[in-house]
């Protein structure tokens, strides 16, 4: 399962209350995309609820796709996000904890950090095959990314 099947959106139950209507409580799921954070809603949730959901849509939905926000792009941004967060020098505790303070939603630490172990692991195998490759300066690029992220 990738790292976006474990984000979940916080205060999900009060969430429902307020929209009067049922959604999944994982983030990524695609009845929560579009009820959520695509959904007409929005003025319905309290203030604070609603200022995160939009920095939300207007941070990972923002794409031109034609099958936004179900294109895939979203949890790539998602994605993204994570490791610059790790970029910056945040463990897992403290990555749940922005990613509540900003967007409301959360996972497990333990997740965060097998992401984290996974996403290592797949630079080295990329700079492995950069190397046999004779491309070093790719191989170099990518060994400067993981040694960031670790
Ligand atoms: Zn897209």
């Amino acid at each position: 399962m990738a790292i976006t099947d474990k984000i979940y959106v916080k205060n999900h139950q009060q969430l429902r209350s307020q929209l009067e209507t049922n959604f999944p409580k994982g983030a990524f799921k695609g009845a929560t995309l579009d009820v959520l954070f695509q959904g007409e809603g929005l003025a319905k949730l309290d203030e604070a609820s609603r200022e995160r959901v939009l920095d939300f849509a207007e941070d990972f939905l923002d794409c031109d796709c034609e099958a936004s926000p179900h294109c895939g792009c979203p949890e790539r941004k998602f994605v993204t996000y994570l490791l610059e967060l790790r970029e910056q020098g945040l463990g897992p505790d403290a990555i749940v904890d922005v990613m509540s303070d900003d967007y409301m939603v959360y996972a497990y630490p333990g997740d965060v950090l097998s992401f984290l172990d996974d996403s290592v692991r797949t630079l080295e195998a990329i700079e492995t095959l950069a190397d046999v490759d004779g491309r070093h300066e790719v191989a170099e690029t990518v060994q400067e990314r993981r040694n960031r992220l670790v």
